[in-house]
């Protein structure tokens, strides 16, 4: 009988190319690090290289790795109810919505729960058509929204293109991005006037009576960490008013303190229909996402019944980690350290790395949620790598990936982008060491412009 256990990085790697089917590649061409342990900041490969988590597991683990008390949260559930079917009421399925629906904008009270923030997207643009009796759903060319069949046909990025044609009556349009512009504005005020007007335009051209949702991730995450112009978000929600759309904003990557707010849209006081989230909710450590609801929608459904569901929804073991979670959150002070690590640390010291490095075009962000944009000419903008760039094209951002890594640093990068998206939790000395050794690897970035 062949032996289960497995004990060597040989072994790990020999399993995982024999038989793990990995996401978003070419099974040939990948050779994943066999990664043995994590904490706090920091996980470790089987030679016992440390890495500074600067990725935090795609923008996931606000909580750091392997937070005792969530570890602890988790074995004491596990040890009472692993699991209950959605059917039943359970205290910790019910303790987390409540606690969700209390650091939500006023008048979300109701949380549908799912596995992650695809199902959450899904699931939130099924509530508007039902709602609203239309089919259409408007979102933006630069996001992601999952990989499942609607999410990746409302995410507007390159990753829908090869999974077209899945769902029908999604339209994208053009959100704002003030260092480059679709609309050539000149400044973030103008960009908003123009977003707006176009995407009225969008909404008026399509139809309303045929509109259910406008989707849109409230700070654009993978595709450039696009903080909205000042009274865009309010002036999305009044076209939705005005046209009777609901308005989806999608959390996911945003929420739970990595804006340094609970929700990234409490920076702007505007309260969308519905709001979805997965990965801050509970850093990850069991799947866990899910739609707040507005009283209004849900109301819906008080006599009809909302035809969908998962085995899963509102896992206890799950859900346990979410309350514990949100417990630490308030605790420890989590969001509050986040919003100030990016304004007193984060973004001046970007600052002074735009400053010091022609190949920095703009830094932007907030709370521990930013991006480097890196250029071969600061005048025209040309970013480093073009867009979609892949194979040898996506050399020179290889090669600043590598500097990191090799520095000891796991950095995310996309496209033309570092991004800076450490855990909430990482300590100011942590932090600064991370941003000197961005500071060191973007030498290399400088050689290409
Ligand atoms: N929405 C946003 C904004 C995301 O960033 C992601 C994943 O990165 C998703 C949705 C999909 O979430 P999941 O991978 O949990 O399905």
């Amino acid at each position: 009988m062949r032996s289960t256990i497995v004990s060597s990085e040989s072994q790990v790697r020999a399993d995982d190319r024999a038989h793990v089917f990995h996401s978003w590649s070419a099974q040939g061409l990948i050779d994943p690090l066999p990664i043995e342990r994590a904490l706090g900041s920091h996980f470790w490969d089987y030679q016992g290289r440390r890495y500074l988590d600067f990725s935090s597991q795609l923008v996931n683990i606000n909580i750091g790795h392997q937070h005792p008390r969530l570890v602890a949260a988790i074995q004491e559930q596990a040890a009472k109810l692993c699991t209950i079917q959605p059917a039943f009421a359970n205290d910790k399925r019910g303790e987390a919505a409540r606690m969700i629906a209390e650091i939500a904008p006023d008048g979300l009270n109701k949380v549908f729960f799912t596995n992650g923030g695809a199902e959450a997207n899904e699931n939130a643009i099924r509530m508007a058509r039902l709602h609203t009796g239309r089919h259409k759903v408007l979102s933006t060319y630069r996001s992601y929204h999952g990989s499942t069949a609607t999410a990746i046909t409302a995410t507007g990025d390159p990753r829908r293109w090869p999974n077209e044609p899945v769902a029908i009556g999604v339209v994208h349009f053009w959100g704002p991005y003030p260092y480059r512009s679709p609309f050539h504005s000149d400044s973030p005020e103008q960009e908003t006037r123009r977003a707006l007007a176009h995407l009225r335009d969008t909404v008026v051209f399509e139809g309303p009576a045929t509109i259910a949702a406008i989707l849109i991730e409230t700070v654009v995450g993978t595709n450039g960490i696009l903080v909205p112009p000042p009274g865009y978000l309010a002036g999305v929600r009044e076209i939705c008013d005005e046209f009777g759309i609901v308005f989806i904003a999608d959390e996911v990557m945003a929420g739970f303190g990595r804006c340094g707010e609970w929700f990234a849209i409490d920076h702007w006081g505007v309260t969308p229909d519905l709001i979805t989230f997965a990965k801050g909710v509970n850093s990850g450590y069991l799947p866990l996402g899910g739609v707040v609801i507005a009283d209004e929608i849900a109301e819906t459904f008080r006599e009809r019944p909302f035809p969908g569901g998962l085995t899963y929804s509102g896992h206890p073991l799950a859900c346990a980690s979410a309350v514990a979670s949100m417990q630490i959150f308030k605790e420890e002070g989590i969001v509050e350290h986040a919003r100030a690590l990016g304004e007193d640390v984060i973004g001046p010291e970007l600052a002074i790395l735009a400053e010091k490095h022609p190949s920095v075009g703009e830094v932007r962000g907030l709370g521990v949620f930013w991006a480097i944009e890196l250029v071969t000419d600061r005048e025209a903008r040309t970013p480093l790598v073009p867009f979609n760039a892949a194979g040898p094209a996506a050399a020179p951002m290889n090669a600043v990936a590598a500097a990191c890594k090799e520095r000891g640093l796991w950095p995310f990068v996309h496209f033309n982008r570092l991004h800076v998206v450490p855990p909430c939790t990482i300590t100011e000395a942590e932090l600064r060491e991370g941003l000197a050794i961005l500071d060191e690897a973007l030498t290399v970035a400088d050689g290409f412009y």
